[in-house]
């Protein structure tokens, strides 16, 4: 299907975009890879009366260090973040989900910042940015403000932004010394996780010192999976403990139900894959 007519605009820096989106009012939408818009426009779910362009500004993308943050332009694509060196050395668990996003073509045009705001529950980025404590740069004719991961995903597709607003940058705190691994399970190749897990493990010699772990598409948000992590926190790092932890992870869920799986699946898939996730992020092995 043809989206319906739409004006479109092109704003070469934010300062452009904040004004373009505040002179088009709420029937504007932003667009930055279009690999999630693009098809809802096609579909006619969508009919926005103008398209603002976050694509010709060079100042939302790239990877750069700031103190202890590592901070990435909301327009860097998936192909950028999962070559990018800072990204490999202090948030390695974003580039490990990353690669399990789609395929390559859609790498190279979908952005991490289109991600996050599409808020789709099955989408791998959301889980990543909960369980690194991200927080969101998010900029409006308002000023900027900065919305921690745990605030920024409230229900289904939808996050704390407001109209007006664009994310401009995800901020992730450095971390060393931690273990990362994001466990999906899908059931082809390159399609969406049916339930994922995003994992980070701190060990202490022979036991755990500290793990957060979230969920991927066990409820119309990505979930932190608080109970597992109180459990595991100060446990042997054995397999047999990770796995009585990974228990837990169904607590505080709503999975969902569709053609591909039953919330019955999606609570077992989460407990199982927690535990491979945790396992592989500690290198946890039997003694
Ligand atoms: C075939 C296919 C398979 C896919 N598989 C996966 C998968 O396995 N895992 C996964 O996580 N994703 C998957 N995706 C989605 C992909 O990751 C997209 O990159 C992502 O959903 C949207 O990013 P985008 O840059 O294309 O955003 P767009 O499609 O351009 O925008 C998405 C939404 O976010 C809004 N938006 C975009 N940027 C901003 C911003 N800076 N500030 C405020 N609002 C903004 C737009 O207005 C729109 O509502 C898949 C997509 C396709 C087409």
């Amino acid at each position: 299907m043809i989206p319906l007519s739409f004006d479109y605009l092109r704003p070469s820096t934010v300062d452009e975009a904040v004004q373009a989106l505040a002179d088009a009012g709420e029937d504007a939408k932003l667009l930055a890879g279009g690999q999630s818009l693009v098809p809802v426009l096609r579909l006619r779910l969508a009919a926005p009366s103008v398209l603002v362009d976050l694509g010709g500004i060079a100042e939302l993308r790239g990877v750069r260090e700031d103190g202890d943050a590592l901070v990435l332009g909301a327009m860097t694509t998936h192909h950028q973040v999962l070559h990018d060196q800072l990204v490999r050395r202090y948030a390695p668990l974003l580039a490990q989900a990353t690669a399990t996003v789609a395929d390559r073509q859609t790498r190279y045009r979908g952005t991490v910042g289109g991600s996050l705001s599409h808020a789709d529950p099955a989408g791998d980025l959301p889980s990543v940015a909960l369980a690194l404590d991200a927080t969101m740069d998010v900029v409006s004719r308002e000023g900027t403000r900065r919305i921690p991961a745990a605030d920024f995903f409230v229900d289904y597709l939808t996050t704390a932004m407001v109209p007006g607003e664009i994310l401009v940058a995800i901020r992730i705190p450095k971390r060393d010394g931690w273990g990362t691994h994001y466990e999906k399970f899908n059931r082809v190749a390159q399609a969406w996780a049916l339930v994922g897990v995003a994992a980070m493990v701190r060990r202490d010699n022979g036991s755990i010192a500290e793990a957060r772990v979230a969920l991927t598409n066990m409820g119309p948000t990505p979930i932190r999976a608080h109970a597992v992590e109180q459990a595991l926190a100060g446990a042997p790092a054995s397999p047999g403990s990770v796995a009585s932890a990974a228990e837990q992870a169904p607590e505080g869920t709503r999975p969902s139900a569709d053609v591909f799986a039953s919330a019955e699946y999606r609570t077992h898939l989460a407990t199982v894959l927690t535990r491979r996730a945790v396992v592989a992020a500690g290198a946890i092995h039997a003694a």
